[in-house]
Parts: C-alpha cells; structure tokens; sequence
C-alpha cells in the first residue's frame, strides 16, 4: 500500500461547536459553519482523514461509550452525505485524574496508531487543532500542526497547502 497523506482533526471545537464543557449527547452535537465545504475540499485535495479526539467524560461519568459513539457514528453519516469519509475516529476515553494511559493528548499515541494503521506519510500530514495540546500530540507524531482558534470558521483559516 502506498504511503498517504492525511488531515488529522480534533472534533470538539474543530468540527462541532464547542461551548466550553463537554459534548454529552446528541442534542449537543452541532457541526460548525465551514467544516464540511474545507473536508469536501481536503477530499478533492486527495487527504485522507481522522479523528483525534480525547473523550476525558467517558472517565469521569459525565456521559457513557454509547453516547460518544452514537454521536460517532451520527457525524460520520452527516460528513458521508457530502462525500467525506474518516479513516478511523480515534478516541480516548481516559483522563488524568481519574487513571492514566497512553493515548490522551498531548500523548502522540492516537496519532501513532492512526499513522501506523493506515500508512500515513507524516511528511505530508497535518493535524488542525484549537489546543496546543492538539499540536503536542501531533509534534510527538513528527506531524505538522494547524492551530486554529475554538470553534472558528475553517474557512477562514489559511491552510500550508
Ligand atoms: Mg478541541
Ligand atoms: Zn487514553
């Protein structure tokens, strides 16, 4: 398989509004203005593209697996209706003060995996974030970083490509 070249995307605050705390369910769920026309065009661009989104609520209680990935797979079919397809969402349902692992950014770990699995060429790769901690773990990865501001038009963004 030839290596390929992906966008990475965080999702609250990238993709769906963020309005400060976590997304819990469904009802919360509200893709921004602009994603889907910059994903249709990344499309074109011939990027493929992950999620990479950590999920600390799941840890915490404040929502369960089955909420997440149900409002997963509600955004995949919003974003499949355009023509934009996600390799993979990758997701870690860990936080800090409750157990620690591999995978929460600023780790590089679901990042990693995303590169390994689908035969990424980092080189090429970018990872859009509204965190710094998204960049981190992109960085860890030797993936360029997008720093965008929360829940900000990504029209508006000019992209390094
Ligand atoms: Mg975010
Ligand atoms: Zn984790």
């Amino acid at each position: 398989m030839p290596k390929q070249k992906a966008v990475f995307l965080d999702r609250d605050g990238v993709i769906n509004h963020d309005p400060g705390d976590y997304t819990t369910s469904l009802e919360e769920f509200t893709i921004l203005p602009g994603v889907i026309e910059t994903l249709v065009s990344f499309t074109e661009k011939g990027y493929a593209m992950a999620v990479i989104t950590n999920q600390g609520g799941i840890a915490k209680g404040r929502y369960r697996l089955e909420d997440f990935l149900k409002i997963d797979a509600c955004m995949r079919e919003e974003f499949e209706k355009a023509g934009v397809r996600f390799l993979e969402t990758y997701f870690c349902p860990h936080h800090d003060a409750i157990c620690r692992c591999l995978c929460r950014k600023p780790g590089s770990g679901m990042v990693e995996k995303a590169v390994a699995r689908h035969n990424i060429d980092v080189s090429a790769s970018f990872m859009i974030g509204d965190k710094m901690r998204d960049l981190e773990a992109a960085a860890g990865a030797g993936v360029r970083g997008v720093k965008i501001d929360v829940n900000q038009d990504l029209r508006t963004v000019s992209f390094p490509w």
